[in-house]
């Protein structure tokens, strides 16, 4: 007999991967307790959460894109070569988290272009898409994408268009388009779905974790049907951590977001992986090269 998962797997493989490479104490919510000169007393954990990420990816042969901060990759480069190694797409997450909405187009410009420099000379690859911290790209930042086209990138995953209190925009575009005239430049914003004419995010992350498994898988298979372009899912790799140390000096609300059914994750992770299949976001948007290298 056949397996409902496997019978409900759909063909086209419209379903795009994304993984936010950045460790447990470079998150948003934490920002306020942790300093940004702080991170060096810290001792990284993203290498060791970003291969068991890796394992389970290999397990259910899903290929994926790594949006990589260009600080971790400066500290451990061999997981950006290992990343690049096992056949996904590596992508850039900006230097050090720095929201877009917080910088000056120069500043922007200089960040984004430095991070995308460090991480091919260290892969040995074309870097061309980019995902924006805390999705920080929005109605404050109207020189964004055209500072990303002129850069080089091909294409941004820097949207969430959903209302949230952090980021977002309910009334941004939901599939894929070409914000700046003129140039080839993509966005893809991450998936959400309409429901009952509310907007709802399927996209991952805090979203995924807080929503009951079946609940988002109905919801990834409902926006494969009404979106007009991949649907983008992203994890991060800390969400995968579960032994990570606490930050108890964080406010009760971040604490509730960060540390919400991580528990729960690795199981729910493996079976969306093992319902869906997934591919890296310059396959889903049509811009892999022949050959599949990037
Ligand atoms: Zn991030």
């Amino acid at each position: 007999m056949m397996n409902p998962e496997t019978a409900s797997k759909p063909n086209s493989g419209g379903f795009s991967l994304s993984v936010d490479v950045e460790d447990y104490f470079q998150v948003w919510a934490f920002s306020k307790v942790i300093k940004r000169d702080s991170w060096d007393g810290f001792q990284l954990r993203v290498g060791d959460a970003t291969r068991t990420v890796l394992d389970m990816f290999d397990a259910h042969g899903a290929k994926a894109t790594f949006f990589t901060l260009g600080w971790i990759g400066e500290r451990d480069p061999a997981l950006v070569r290992e990343i690049v190694a096992r056949g996904h797409e590596l992508a850039s997450h900006g230097y050090d988290h720095t929201k877009v909405n917080q910088q000056s187009r120069d500043e922007f410009a200089k960040e984004a272009s430095y991070a995308k420099k460090l991480l091919e000379d260290i892969a040995g690859v074309e870097v061309r898409g980019y995902r924006a911290p805390g999705f920080s790209i929005d109605r404050r930042t109207p020189w964004a994408h055209e500072s990303l086209a002129e850069i080089g990138y091909a294409y941004s995953s820097s949207t969430h268009p959903i209302a949230h209190d952090h980021y977002g925009d309910a009334s941004a575009d939901q599939n894929p388009y070409h914000p700046v005239e003129g140039a080839a430049l993509i966005e893809a914003p991450v998936a959400t779905v309409n429901i009952l004419g509310r907007r709802v995010s399927c996209a991952g992350g805090g979203w995924f974790r807080a929503t009951p498994l079946g609940a988002s898988k109905l919801l990834l298979r409902r926006a494969a049907t009404t979106l007009k372009g991949p649907v983008i899912f992203y994890i991060h790799p800390w969400e995968l951590d579960v032994e990570q140390p606490r930050i108890n000096s964080a406010s009760v609300k971040s604490k509730f977001r960060h540390y919400l059914n991580l528990k729960t994750m690795p199981r729910k992770l493996d079976n969306v992986l093992r319902s869906f299949s997934w591919r890296r976001i310059d396959e889903g948007l049509g811009l892999a090269r022949v050959g599949g290298a990037a």
